[in-house]
């Protein structure tokens, strides 16, 4: 079993690294890329807890905006890690999120919610990457509301109005940096249309022509004919296809291997980095 997407508490996961890792071998996957947003702080420890027979993929989940102001993420698995660019641009983003944070707190306190920015950070795990997740516990804590999911189908979706984006590169800025660092680019959930506005078909083209490796076809936010429309652009545009849990421990409804990406598809992505960096016990 191979999963190409998960989260951490370097993120808005609820297992540390190791815990994901043990999970992962005692579920019996076999590759598992870990894919942090906007860090790879989890890196190390990973490589620390790996064990047993499991491949590990390191990477991280790049949130984007394009020019229209509608959210992409794009996953970048085995770069360079030491590579200066792709730090610089992981740096930019998680930092415009902590102003973006203050503004939704304002919002909500504006409307009378009991809500502070000292109460996400005792939220959050220490260094992790800031994001609306701890914002919903937060919310939870204070019995504003019940869940996360609760919290992301109401008050914290993106088309709330206390919604506010934060800077991000674009897509295909994205692609560049991380094939510039020598690893490859994924297009997650690129159809998961209840978050909010999504890519059109015609918008492939251009994330082609930056470098684009593949597109995760498989994941629990895309409905049938959602995942048909992705799997026909993929073959179409010879791009590789994955499926991944995305899982964020018990952060998200999501079991770690639910979607998978098939062997062969996964050899051909892990060719197109530009030096084997998968890493074995
Ligand atoms: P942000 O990065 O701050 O914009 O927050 C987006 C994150 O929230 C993404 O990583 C999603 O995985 C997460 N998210 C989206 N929907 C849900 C949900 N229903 N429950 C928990 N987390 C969610
Ligand atoms: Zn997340
Ligand atoms: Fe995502
Ligand atoms: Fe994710």
């Amino acid at each position: 079993m191979i999963d190409l997407h998960t989260h951490t508490t370097c993120s808005d996961g609820t297992d540390t690294p190791r815990e994901l890792i043990n999970k992962a071998l005692s579920q019996g996957i076999d590759v598992l890329a870990i894919t942090d947003h906007d860090t790879t702080s989890g890196w190390s420890d990973a490589r620390k807890a790996i064990r047993g027979d499991i491949e590990l993929v390191l990477g991280a989940e790049i949130s984007c905006l394009t020019h229209d102001g509608i959210s992409v993420h794009m996953l970048g698995l085995l770069f360079d890690e030491n590579n200066s660019p792709m730090q610089m641009l992981l740096e930019e983003t998680r930092d415009g999120r902590i102003p973006r944070m203050k503004k939704m707190i304002e919002l909500m306190r504006a409307e009378g919610m009991n809500i502070s920015m000292a109460d996400v950070e005792a939220a959050m795990p220490p260094g992790a990457t800031l994001g609306r997740p701890h914002l919903a516990d937060a919310l939870v804590k204070n019995g504003v509301i019940a869940s996360r999911d609760e919290a992301f189908q109401g008050l914290l979706n993106n088309d709330s109005r206390f919604y506010v984006s934060h800077a991000a590169p674009t897509p295909e800025e994205a692609i560049s940096v991380i094939r510039s660092a020598g690893g490859v680019a994924i297009i997650a959930h690129a159809f998961a249309s209840h978050r909010g506005q999504i890519l059109g078909a015609q918008d492939f083209q251009g994330l082609c022509d930056a470098g684009l490796n593949a597109i995760e076809v498989n994941h629990r936010d895309h409905s049938v004919s959602e995942r048909e429309m992705l799997r026909a652009i993929a073959i179409e545009q010879n791009l590789v296809i994955t499926g991944s849990s995305d899982y964020h421990g018990n952060g998200k409804l999501n079991s770690l291997g639910e979607n998978s990406t098939d062997l062969e598809q996964w050899l051909r992505l892990e060719s197109q980095a530009n030096a084997r960096r998968v890493v074995k016990a």
